[in-house]
């Protein structure tokens, strides 16, 4: 045989073995891709689903929610929260001051229809819900001249927090679940992973993307059981509010648990569902929340402020 020939033989024979490797490099790339897991955990009252890679991981991301449980819960007479509204004042953690401090700057920005001095309302309405009977409205008037989210004094350099009028109550209920989340990616992040999807009851947060493909949402249409629209998501938040969480009927008229602070009552601005789209789930559970009181118009408006988040409002209207 020339040599010619021979080093053609070996280039040919060079190429096949190239393309094999290359072939079994890929196949080994798919085979190494670690399957997902799903756990679920009662958390603040909601079933908590965590999807990872990661099984302890999971379990880290669970833990830091419910520490945030244990510091924020007005169910649990030991957390802070439930300290400061039994004592008025507290020395108190780091992420709580910086949870009440963003809470009075929504508050501020909402124009008073974000409030987590809701708390002598939304115990009234609680009540109303259970019952299916609408409350006195003395006790109303009563409850509603105690919410002012002003009235919460925080001092930074001393970790104090305190409440200016006996009878204040704070309700984090509306971004406890979103604050959560938020901590709980961060732990992720700190950990290294780059692949996870919290769903704390509709408050979601997609970190990074499943294998390559982004994370697939669907918001659920307030009063069927259907998806009105499914969003692909990549390290995005998203949280849902609506009237159909927790409500009761009489006369025709729905009374939900989200209560407009200048009222008294539950939101009536004619928002049924609101979704919003944010960079971190506590931004979108804070508005969401917030633009159910507001309604459509003054929503919009309100949104400008987050030039990065998006929001989807159903109305009463859609819905004829
Ligand atoms: P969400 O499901 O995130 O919209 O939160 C609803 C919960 O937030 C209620 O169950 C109350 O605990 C609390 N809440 C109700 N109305 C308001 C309000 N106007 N501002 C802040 N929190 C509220
Ligand atoms: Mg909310």
């Amino acid at each position: 045989m020339k040599n010619t020939q021979v080093s053609k033989i070996i280039r040919a024979t060079a190429k096949i073995i190239l393309a094999i490797s290359i072939l079994s490099l890929s196949q080994g790339c798919v085979q190494k891709q670690s399957p997902y897991h799903t756990e679920s955990n009662l958390i603040m009252g909601t079933v908590v689903e965590i999807t990872c890679q990661d099984r302890q991981a999971i379990h880290a991301a669970f833990s830091e929610m419910e520490h945030i449980e244990r510091l924020l819960s007005i169910y649990d007479a030991t957390s802070e929260i439930s300290q400061l509204n039994k004592k008025r004042k507290i020395t108190a953690s780091w992420k709580t001051i910086q949870l009440i401090k963003k809470s009075k700057t929504l508050n501020t920005l909402t124009r008073g229809a974000f409030d987590i001095t809701v708390g002598p309302l939304t115990q009234i309405w609680k009540k109303a819900i259970e019952e299916e009977a609408l409350p006195h409205k003395s006790s109303v008037k009563k409850a509603k001249n105690l919410v002012n989210a002003q009235g919460i004094e925080i001092n930074e350099i001393l970790m104090k927090i305190s409440l200016s009028k006996s009878g204040i109550q704070l309700d984090l209920g509306a971004i406890a679940k979103g604050f959560a989340v938020d901590v709980a990616i961060k732990k992720l992040r700190e950990l290294g992973i780059t692949s996870c999807l919290i769903n704390a009851g509709g408050d979601i947060y997609c970190l990074g993307k499943k294998y390559d493909t982004n994370w697939q949402v669907g918001i659920k249409h307030p009063r069927a059981q259907k998806t009105v629209k499914t969003l692909s998501l990549a390290n995005r938040a998203i949280a849902t509010s609506g009237d159909y969480e927790q409500f009761f009927t009489l006369q025709g008229k729905r009374y939900s648990h989200i209560i407009d602070p200048h009222t008294g009552y539950p939101a009536d601005s004619g928002v049924v569902s609101v979704t919003v789209i944010a960079d971190d789930c506590l931004t979108a559970d804070a508005l969401a929340t917030s633009i159910v009181v507001l309604g459509k118009t003054e929503g919009e408006a309100l949104m400008k402020e987050f030039p990065e988040v998006e929001a989807i409002i159903i109305t009463k209207e859609d819905l004829d």
